[in-house]
């Protein structure tokens, strides 16, 4: 993956309703799906804000919460709202978010038809006592049976999504988890680690976080267990079986391309300038329905910003950073030294174990 090679924008979609709460998750999302009517209005005057802003997008991305949730005519009248007003070259990666137990057969047929090329599917574990520690509303069972029909309704670009570090959950488990996902040669594996957000229901009780030698040993075998399977380990949770199947979308947030999203708590990029939406689907429709933007903030991003988070966002990746930009040799010789980056083709890129440190490398070497 090179910095260079995204250049057209993406755009991504925030569909925030699902059936339940998972006690762990922070991203917004709500499960009052009498309000998936208002949402959908919602985004269509926020489409009209930026339709002309962002010429070609080679990618879409409807993420959430939960966005096989929606209706099928819903879900055929937003797509062919953003395929009205917006322009997508003709190769565009288009990505949907699912969870085992919204997919069927008749689904499926739907997001062939309305083009949608890449599924990402929030599977989790292999194991049924972990999905019962998550709260997950699908069994093992139910996650092998939908991957069967993912393929048999000829789907090519699958991700499965992932979850390690949970208490209870042994090295060998974790690593079963693992080899069951590869079992069906998945195009993309994501592994995040499970970690605890303010306000979740997994803060007040239930999880002991990790100690530092438990994370790297799982990391490092995570790392391992999927190079040797083939996959390449592109960004810190990221694999892919090919490098054609690097998620487009998401390597545009690394590398620094510009991507426009809308739905309450969507975030955007346009070059220098962030900006960020409500969490809040009220006062998104409500700011909206004033023809206001249903913004929470934006920000302006100085050189220096810019040059900082190239680094950071850069070192997350395999593709790391142009040498050229970094003044402090002896920070990088001393990480080089430690064997947390090396120096390929003119770019410093960091090791498997210099992922572990992907926060603090780049603090280093901009010092
Ligand atoms: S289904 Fe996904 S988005 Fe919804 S609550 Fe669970 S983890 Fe969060």
């Amino acid at each position: 993956m090179k910095n260079s090679d995204q250049s057209l924008p993406g755009l991504y979609i925030h569909v925030p309703f699902c059936k339940s709460k998972c006690p762990y998750c922070d991203f917004y999302s709500i499960t009052s799906l009498s309000l998936i009517p208002a949402w959908l209005s919602g985004i269509k005057k926020e489409v009209l804000i930026y339709k002309d802003r962002f010429g070609y997008f080679d990618s879409l991305y409807l993420g959430g919460g939960t966005p096989t949730i929606i209706s099928e005519p819903d879900l055929i009248h937003l797509v062919d709202y953003l395929f009205t007003h917006f322009y997508f070259s003709p190769d565009s990666e288009i990505s949907i978010e699912a969870n085992p137990d919204d997919i069927t057969q008749e689904k499926l047929k739907l997001l062939r038809n309305l083009g949608i090329n890449r599924i990402s599917l929030g599977a989790q574990s292999f194991n049924d006592y972990d999905l019962l520690y998550l709260s997950r509303r699908h069994t093992v069972l139910q996650t092998r049976r939908v991957i069967e029909m993912i393929r048999s309704a000829g789907f090519t670009n699958l991700g499965i999504d992932l979850m390690y570090g949970l208490n209870g959950q042994t090295e060998t488990d974790w690593c079963k988890t693992l080899e069951s996902a590869v079992d069906y040669k998945p195009e993309h594996i994501s592994c995040y680690q499970l970690t605890i957000k303010k306000g979740t229901p997994f803060k007040q009780k239930k999880f002991k976080p990790l100690n530092e030698s438990k994370e790297r040993s799982l990391f490092m075998s995570t790392s391992a267990l999927l190079e040797q399977a083939g996959y390449l380990h592109y960004e810190v949770s990221n694999f892919a079986r090919e490098e054609k199947y690097i998620c487009r979308h998401n390597a545009k947030y690394w590398n620094h391309t510009p991507y426009l999203g809308l739905g309450p708590s969507a975030h955007s990029f346009s070059p220098n300038q962030r900006w960020w939406n409500v969490k809040s689907l009220n006062k998104y429709c409500e700011l909206l329905q004033k023809n206001r933007p249903p913004r929470a903030g934006t920000e302006s991003l100085t050189e220096e910003q810019l040059q900082l988070e190239y680094l950071c966002l850069g070192l997350r990746t395999s593709a790391g950073i142009d040498r050229r930009f970094l003044n402090n040799l002896s920070a990088l010789k001393e990480l080089t030294d430690a064997k947390l980056v090396s120096i390929k083709g003119g770019r410093v890129v960091p090791t498997r174990e210099g992922f572990l440190f992907a926060d603090s490398i780049p603090l280093l070497l901009s010092e």
